[in-house]
């Protein structure tokens, strides 16, 4: 379903959030600061050390705010071949931004991030998992490939409706499940997460996602974050999950931009027959896709 023959890509996903996930809740004492802190200081180190070891690329999903305080971490990461993604100034929510103060943390993600790698970021993910009523045009006007917000298919990319009308934009779908921070992240303000599931239990989760996104063809999209999976007894069942991918044939271990463009280009040798079809759920058109 893949170029060259591949069955599956596997888009490993890790939004460095730092210290901006709190700063946007205003959470600013310092011990959960710290929390963010050892994102950078301990998660992404063993990240970058098992990706190495098994030279897999991966997406890294990094507000601004987190390049202003970390650059150099952000500029090893680019130039270790890993692909650098938006995901906000200081982690706000866009569905809470008027069109103006959007358009202002757009630019100020573009700009940052270029700045310091020297490419403008393709991939979008809204640090809310949402989008306001103007985010899909404004990804658009700013020249996003993509965005992996929204959870409208499992394993399979697919073009992203405004009004009901199909536009260029990309899904790469997440989900809850395969989110690290539902099943790990424990804390009490501002709201409680009961988090410090056992990893075996979600490895057993994750795992058989993976069979599925592996069998049907489709891609196996793992969203975490440095500051929950760098704890050592979950990289430790990264690893181990790692290593069960990469007992499949043709498993392709790639970024979401590589994994978009490759999907588009077949999309482009093989137009859907026809593009839309009417007579979806509440008249909705059905956008047909290569799955
Ligand atoms: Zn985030």
């Amino acid at each position: 379903m893949w170029g060259d023959g591949k069955k599956c890509a596997v888009l490993l996903c890790f939004d460095f959030d730092a210290e901006s996930l709190w700063i946007a809740k205003n959470l600013t004492t310092p011990s959960v600061i710290s929390r963010g802190e050892y994102g950078d200081r301990v998660g992404v180190p063993r990240i970058l050390s098992l990706l190495d070891k098994y030279s897999i690329k991966a997406t890294f999903f990094v507000p601004a705010e987190t390049a202003r305080r970390h650059p150099d971490t952000v500029r090893l990461i680019y130039q270790k071949g890993h692909e650098i993604g938006h995901h906000g100034d200081i982690h706000e929510n866009p569905v809470k931004l008027d069109v103006d103060e959007e358009k202002r943390v757009l630019i100020t993600g573009l700009e940052t991030l270029e700045k310091l790698t020297g490419e403008r970021p393709r991939g979008y993910r809204s640090p809310a998992w949402d989008l306001g009523p103007n985010s899909i045009r404004l990804l658009q006007e700013y020249g996003f490939l993509y965005d992996s917000s929204m959870m409208g298919d499992d394993f399979h990319f697919y073009r992203v409706r405004e009004k009901d009308k199909e536009t260029n934009l990309v899904e790469v779908p997440v989900s809850w499940e395969l989110d690290d921070a539902p099943h790990f992240l424990f804390t009490f303000s501002p709201v409680y997460f009961r988090g410090m599931a056992s990893p075996s239990k979600v490895c057993e989760i994750w795992t058989a996602e993976f069979e599925g996104a592996y069998s049907s063809g489709g891609a196996f999209v793992l969203t975490m974050h440095p500051q929950i999976i760098g704890r050592y007894h979950r990289i430790k069942m990264l690893e181990q999950l790692i290593e069960h991918m990469l007992g499949h044939e043709k498993v392709w271990f790639t970024t979401c931009a590589e994994a978009v463009t490759d999907w588009l280009s077949r999309l482009i040798q093989n137009p859907p027959n026809p593009p839309l079809q009417k007579g979806g759920k509440g008249g909705f058109p059905v956008v047909a896709g290569l799955k």
